[in-house]
């Protein structure tokens, strides 16, 4: 995933950590399209990536704050996948991507930004989609891109 041009990801780099779990917090909030929630099931939710690999980037994360998949109930364990699923389904269904990326990556070694709580990245692939985007210079143009995405997938979970 590491070749895919995503100039934005500069931002979240630089980014200040925020107080408290974002995961955690952006559910408690009562505004999923400010938030991009995209689904709400009942142990797991789906919230877009604001700072996506690939257009469609989502992450499918447990209600609970959870380290690591084995702390999870098997009711959320299973729901969890289910999830992935259904968004691998949505996707396909939208934008016709050639294939998929799906990865937990548990530990700050492995990459996690978020490391206490733990989330199933669900990212669309394109044929060539390293030079799929397009060069975007200004990070602030990303919102309007993202708002576009959540109004697509929106309606089809
Ligand atoms: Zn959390």
């Amino acid at each position: 995933m590491k070749h895919v041009w995503a100039p934005w990801r500069m931002a979240y780099i630089q980014m200040k950590k925020v107080e408290g779990c974002v995961l955690c917090e952006a559910p408690k909030r009562d505004n999923d399209i400010e938030n991009y929630i995209l689904f709400r099931g009942k142990k797991n939710y789906v919230i877009m990536n604001s700072y996506p690999y690939n257009p469609g980037h989502l992450m499918v994360v447990p209600y609970r704050h959870i380290a690591n998949l084995e702390e999870l109930t098997d009711e959320e364990r299973h729901e969890h996948i289910d999830i992935v699923s259904r968004s691998v389904t949505v996707l396909k269904r939208l934008f016709a991507p050639g294939g998929f990326n799906l990865g937990t990556n548990i530990g700050k070694v492995a990459g996690a930004g978020i490391d206490d709580h733990v989330h199933t990245h669900v990212v669309p692939r394109w044929q060539g989609d390293t030079n799929f985007m397009p060069v975007i210079g200004d990070v602030r143009v990303i919102p309007e891109a993202l708002a576009e995405t959540y109004q697509k997938l929106k309606g089809a979970f």
